[in-house]
């Protein structure tokens, strides 16, 4: 498996960054774990848009889903048309999405994409990979996210405070892609619905997760103390995220 990071800015883009998103190759099966603005530019280094067997959009916050909307004139003007790209997705996000096009496009939104509401414990199958959501705590509809492939693990907190989903969605993970939007000094900031440099540590701890990616670091932040902070008390391996990042898991 290979992953790729597509976006790991929080909130708003650093300079020539993305927000957060994930492209997974295993085999031949390309899935994407959230899109934010700017993804979809880093997306085609990689693949066709016209290749993805599915998309998760973790919550509907427009750093997690904004290029959704690129993504959609795309598929809606290709001549092919290859309409019904499953999205993983809170549900009624599509109809959310849609709420800001005009007429016209509205109604080509769910024959572009097709909805698959995200239920709490149901077991989701992209490919060889199976995936499993465990809700967060974020100010709107969020899951954290697992998935498993034939040999890999891969985990991703989405954006939420700690909580004990977390613990169950990196369970032994691999790889742990956690959210860690602010450092040590702003806990009280984070409290809202985010984590800290510590708190993403701890998460990772308690989960006995291998390793450790940081992302949604605000570009306020510099990335590098957050990194310095997690390693205080995170015992495995810890690395920032950055655009065009790419890890193997698996053996491939
Ligand atoms: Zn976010
Ligand atoms: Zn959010």
């Amino acid at each position: 498996m290979i992953l790729t990071v597509l976006g790991c800015s929080g909130t708003y883009p650093r300079p020539g960054g993305a927000c957060n998103g994930f492209l997974i190759q295993e085999g031949e099966t390309n899935l994407v774990i959230d899109f934010g603005n700017g993804c979809m530019s880093n997306l085609l280094k990689q693949v066709e848009y016209t290749n993805l067997a599915g998309i998760v959009i973790t919550h509907m916050h427009i750093d997690h889903f904004g290029d959704l909307y690129p993504l959609f004139y795309a598929l809606r003007f290709f001549p092919g048309e290859p309409w019904g790209l499953q999205v993983l997705m809170p549900g009624g996000g599509l109809e959310e999405m849609g709420c800001i096009l005009g007429a016209d496009s509205r109604e080509y939104v769910p024959r572009v994409f097709s909805e698959t509401p995200i239920v709490k414990g149901n077991i989701y199958q992209v490919g060889d990979m199976k995936i499993i959501f465990h809700p967060t705590r974020h100010p709107v509809e969020g899951y954290s996210v697992r998935i498993e492939g034939k040999n890999w693990i891969v985990a991703y907190s989405s954006d939420t405070k700690p909580c004990p989903g977390l613990a169950e969605a990196a369970d032994s993970a691999d790889l742990f892609i956690c959210e860690a939007t602010f450092p040590v000094s702003y806990t009280k900031e984070a409290s809202f619905g985010h984590m800290t440099s510590a708190q993403a540590a701890k998460a990772a701890t308690d989960a006995g997760a291998k390793s450790l990616l940081l992302t949604h670091i605000w570009p306020t932040f510099d990335p590098r103390d957050i990194l310095s902070e997690v390693n205080e008390t995170y015992e495995g391996e810890a690395i920032l995220a950055y655009e065009g990042l790419q890890l193997k898991l698996g053996g491939r």
